[in-house]
């Protein structure tokens, strides 16, 4: 493979297992002018294990609206650059959204290659529903805002993914027990792809005596997962209303197919509904 000119490569990088560097992500690393990373030390040691000598130059959250006008100049004249993060997939609560947004105004191209992502890789062994999931990235750190903004999620049907510090989570899981209910199903993601690597399945409740029952388990880095809240079945006095609504305009029939689509209720009871207004109001 050979890296195209101009480009910023957005390149993935292992979350611990150095095995998850893919021989393309070695390649463009390997070739590029100039790799803009998170923590040029920390980089520097996963790029030595590769014998990719490629020159470094710090991209943080400090420093990325500076730093993105330099890298642009450099795209516009022509060096290609990967921008990396300290593990998985860079803007992925990483820094690089500005460089990217700066480099899609000037018209360059932005090239992924993709690779470990904590949140994906953790949803694709939870056993959760995975067709449809809510990233929420940090929760706040402190209590107050966290259970205010967890009270915003408790009815989203969504399986949610949270990133955690390991030193906030046994009082992100009792606050996610005192929102969602002890019951609701949810996953601890811990320490992916590294020796002591965590997934358990469980109940909120049952999650938060595994992490208090064993001190391992509140070290390293996690994902937590939580089980979406049950989809909203119309109430019979909700379903009644909007047949009586659709019973004034519609023959039976009809009437009763589209609010049976529309609430989720089955078509043998709205049915039976809906005689009984026809019959009793002569709707
Ligand atoms: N960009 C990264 C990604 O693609 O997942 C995420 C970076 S974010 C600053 C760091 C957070 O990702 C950690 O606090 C943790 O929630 C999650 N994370 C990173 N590596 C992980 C791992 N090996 N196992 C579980 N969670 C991990």
């Amino acid at each position: 493979m050979s890296i195209e000119q101009g480009v910023l490569y957005v390149v993935a990088t292992p979350l611990g297992n150095l095995g998850d560097l893919s021989p393309r992500a070695q390649e463009t690393l390997a070739q590029v002018a100039l790799i803009a990373a998170e923590d040029t030390r920390h980089s520097a040691r996963l790029l030595h294990h590769f014998g990719i000598k490629t020159p470094l130059i710090a991209l943080h959250e400090h420093n990325e609206r500076e730093r993105s006008a330099e890298l642009i100049a450099r795209l516009k004249a022509g060096d290609a650059l990967a921008l990396i993060s300290d593990a998985g997939t860079p803007l992925i609560s990483d820094p690089g959204y500005t460089l990217v947004r700066a480099a899609h105004a000037e018209r360059l191209r932005v090239c992924p290659i993709p690779g470990p992502c904590a949140l994906i890789a953790a949803l694709s062994a939870s056993g959760l529903p995975s067709d449809r999931f809510v990233f929420e990235g940090f929760l706040p750190a402190r209590a107050t805002a966290r259970r205010t903004h967890l009270a915003t999620l408790q009815h989203e049907t969504r399986t949610l993914i949270f990133y955690e510090a390991p030193h906030r989570l046994q009082d992100s899981l009792s606050d996610l027990c005192a929102v969602f209910g002890t019951e609701r199903q949810a996953v601890l993601a811990r320490e992916l792809t590294k020796i002591f690597e965590t997934v358990r399945n469980d109940s909120l409740q049952g999650l938060c005596d595994f992490v208090h029952a064993d001190p391992q388990q509140q070290k390293g880095e996690c994902v937590i997962l939580v089980h979406g809240a049950p989809v909203p079945l119309a109430s019979e006095h909700d379903s009644e209303t909007l047949l009586r609504a659709l019973l004034t305009e519609l023959p039976v029939k009809q009437a009763v197919r589209l609010a049976a689509a529309i609430s989720g209720v089955k078509k043998n009871d709205l049915y039976e509904l809906a005689l009984r207004l026809h019959t009793r109001h002569n709707l």
